[in-house]
């Protein structure tokens, strides 16, 4: 499949390119040329497919030829190494966990398709890629477990020292093998200055490969469609009006819900739910985008704003702001509405959210009020004892830690501390 720039000026690419340039030559976020919906048959098979031949059927189209059908086939048997569950929070409402990987935050699948795509596309040059991305907490805790033990790849995390929570800094920093982690005297704006100044660095880029990981990358954005027709499949025999409720930052997850609508799947409609950084709620109010600066909040995977995926669904709706306003509602919450909701999760559904899926059910529960006769799907993108400082505030039992996050929280941080830029650049020409 081709892809165009959402600039208009640069040459359409292929998947392969895309994948590895990240963004298009004129800054463009890349958008495919063409979306087949899939055939009746698969959906009338629903039911009876794996995990694996529902995201080979929805990927394929995107990714073909350039990755052939076995390894597609190999590179998703390896992405989705884990379940996603959906736990019934009311009669209305679900929980769609996608938590359960090996850093305990849905970005997992996205990095596991992304580092294996790339892997494919590199494997036979003799020159190593260098991934380089800038952190403010679950990005680089996902793509450093993703492109773990990847031949041919190495990477580098920048993250800013001190403003990390304990779990992340420990998926980040403990990993070794070939990914390092750079441990930034600075806040996340100056982890991603000093990896925008590298992209742009001739005497690096002429010497080193480097690719980004971030969440625009059409390798890391395209597989998250996966959850949405998951969900789907455990809940379409009992439920009518299923309605996604997804907490949004850059919004790119539920940019690929809109991708599965595309494609064919019966999502009645979206809500975006958002923190206090609510440019998009203003926005489906006033019809006026305006990006503000970030505010920081308890849920802060979602602290964004100027959500740099929303061009993306602007242009799955061609545009038209009724069009996008009939399938996409949103909804803006505080910080204490956040932890009254998981204090009233807790006590009511004997259930524990995280801040992020907290915002998700709050959402959901606004939408039900003027719609009921839906089945409303919060998706939880962080299991909770990521943000345990957090929950401790409302929940009095003792959360038990998962496998996954005990293993990391027992070994030695290595990280190697820099404030410069000429710091950051000594080590991507490896002479440090
Ligand atoms: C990244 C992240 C989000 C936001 O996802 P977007 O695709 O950027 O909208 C929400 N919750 C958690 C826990 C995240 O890590």
């Amino acid at each position: 499949m081709d892809f165009y720039s959402l600039n208009h000026k640069a040459p359409n690419t292929s998947f392969k390119e895309a994948v590895i340039k990240g963004l298009a030559p004129d800054k463009g976020l890349y958008f495919p040329t063409s979306i087949q919906k899939l055939p009746a048959s698969f959906y009338d098979s629903l039911s009876d497919l794996s995990d694996n031949a529902i995201a080979f059927e929805v990927i394929k189209q995107f990714v073909s030829p350039e990755i052939p059908e076995n390894e597609l086939k190999r590179i998703i048997k390896e992405t989705l190494c884990f379940d996603f569950p959906v736990v019934k929070i009311k009669d209305s409402i679900s929980s769609l966990e996608l938590f359960h990987g090996p850093t305990m935050a849905f970005k997992d699948v996205g990095a596991r398709f992304m580092s294996r795509c790339l892997r494919y596309f590199t494997r036979d040059q003799k020159k190593e890629t260098t991934v380089l991305v800038a952190t403010s907490g679950d990005t680089g805790g996902a793509v450093a477990n993703g492109f773990l033990g990847v031949e041919g790849i190495n990477v580098v995390i920048l993250y800013p020292s001190g403003k990390v929570s304990e779990v992340q800094e420990k998926q980040l920093t403990t990993l070794g093998q070939n990914i390092t982690a750079l441990e930034v005297d600075g806040v996340f704006d100056d982890c991603q200055d000093m990896v925008k100044q590298a992209f742009l660095d001739r005497s690096i880029t002429d010497k080193v490969q480097i690719t980004s990981a971030n969440s625009i990358n059409v390798a890391r954005w395209l597989p998250q469609m996966f959850y949405f027709f998951f969900a789907y499949q455990q809940l379409y025999k009992h439920h009518k009006n299923i309605v996604f409720s997804v907490p949004s930052g850059n919004f790119g997850n539920i940019c690929a819900g809109f991708m599965a609508q595309q494609l064919g799947l019966p999502v009645h409609h979206f809500i975006a739910a958002n923190n206090s950084n609510q440019v998009v709620t203003e926005y489906l109010e006033s019809e006026d985008y305006s990006p503000k600066p970030t505010i920081q909040t308890l849920s802060n995977a979602m602290d964004v704003g100027n959500p740099s995926n929303f061009v993306r669904i602007q242009e799955i709706f061609k545009n038209e702001f009724q069009a996008l306003k009939s399938n996409l509602t949103s909804f803006s919450f505080s910080d204490q509405e956040t932890l009254e909701a998981m204090k009233r999760l807790y006590d009511s559904y004997n259930y524990t959210a995280d801040p992020h899926g907290a915002i998700g059910f709050l959402a959901a529960e606004a939408y039900q009020k003027d719609h009921p006769g839906t089945h409303c799907l919060f998706l939880e993108t962080a299991h909770p004892a990521k943000f345990l400082d957090v929950v401790k505030q409302v929940i009095p039992e003792q959360i038990e830690l998962p496998t996954q996050i005990k293993a990391v929280m027992n070994q030695e941080k290595k990280s190697i501390p820099i404030s410069t830029y000429k710091e950051l650049k000594a080590i991507l020409l490896g002479d440090f």
